[in-house]
């Protein structure tokens, strides 16, 4: 290492030590009292299957990703204890004298416990999109705009916005699920074999008839449709038509008369909440 001689690490990365040889730059960088060192590489891509199958993915805050095989998969958060420990030394920090040690380790501790947050979530990430890139041969995910559904609720100073902590909160668990970290990564390892389908109906349509209706969706987790009965959990019902794509979802015909399946009793009922419009999206 240039400045300091031979340096030792640890190759955390397991299995990736045939990988050194060929990198040819690195980078040593030091976060919350660890130095790290990076090595890069380009990876070959990881290989599809090539059996054909197509896998839905529904994002949620209760249920991180629905998969349209009845899978559920979560991303990691912090334990209760940890999340407990984070209050105590938050609660602590303040209150030691200014510049002192114990000041110093509180905050360092509360950074610390953030942190291994983010690295729990990263390591789901890159587990879950190999895992997507290794067995599907095209992988849909439904098209969210992450950025205006975690907008805030907070609204200007003469039109204050309402349950302003309430959106605070819905904005941190949608932005604690790394979402867009999870597609990103799916479609690097995978290049041209994610989609996105646009959201809207994806959440209310009925994945077995195909009926649009805003009714029938019971609650937060069930799906019964009212038109063929059709029950299912209301995550996975999406992440199924999610797999059957863009063509999949037609549109609901506005006018009564023409016998579709998918015709829609009123405008009403088969409009999805606007995420901007509601301040809190539809899942
Ligand atoms: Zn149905």
């Amino acid at each position: 290492m240039p400045g300091c001689g031979w340096v030792r690490f640890r190759l955390s990365a397991k299995g990736k030590g045939a990988w050194l040889p060929v990198a040819k730059t690195f980078r040593v960088t030091y976060r919350n009292g660890q130095w790290h060192i990076a090595f890069a590489v380009i990876p070959d891509p990881t290989p599809a299957p090539g059996t054909g199958e197509v896998i839905g993915i529904d994002r949620g805050v209760r249920i991180t990703a629905a998969l349209s095989d009845g899978r559920k998969l979560n991303s990691p958060q912090l334990t209760v204890r940890e999340r407990a420990r984070i209050r105590k030394h938050e609660r602590r920090a303040p209150r030691a004298p200014k510049g002192s040690a114990r000041k110093t380790a509180a905050y360092a501790k509360v950074a610390g416990l953030k942190a291994r947050e983010v690295n729990r979530r990263r390591d789901w990430c890159e587990k879950t999109s190999t895992m997507l890139a290794r067995s599907y041969d095209l992988v849909r995910f439904e098209k969210l705009n992450i950025k205006s559904m975690t907008r805030s609720a907070k609204g200007t100073a003469e039109q204050p916005g309402r349950n302003v902590r309430q959106k605070a909160g819905l904005n941190r668990a949608i932005l604690a699920q790394g979402w867009g970290l999870l597609r990103r990564r799916t479609e690097q390892k995978a290049p041209g074999l994610v989609e996105d389908v646009p959201a809207p109906y994806t959440s209310l349509r009925c994945s077995a008839c195909g009926w649009i209706e805003k009714k029938s969706r019971k609650s937060q987790a069930d799906f019964v449709c009212v038109s063929c009965g059709f029950t299912c959990n209301a995550d996975e019902n999406a992440s199924i038509n999610v797999a059957a794509g863009q063509g999949g979802i037609p549109r609901p015909r506005r006018t009564a008369g023409a016998g579709g399946v998918t015709t829609a009793t009123g405008r009403s009922s088969a409009r999805e909440p606007q995420p901007d419009r509601v301040g809190i999206p539809h899942f």
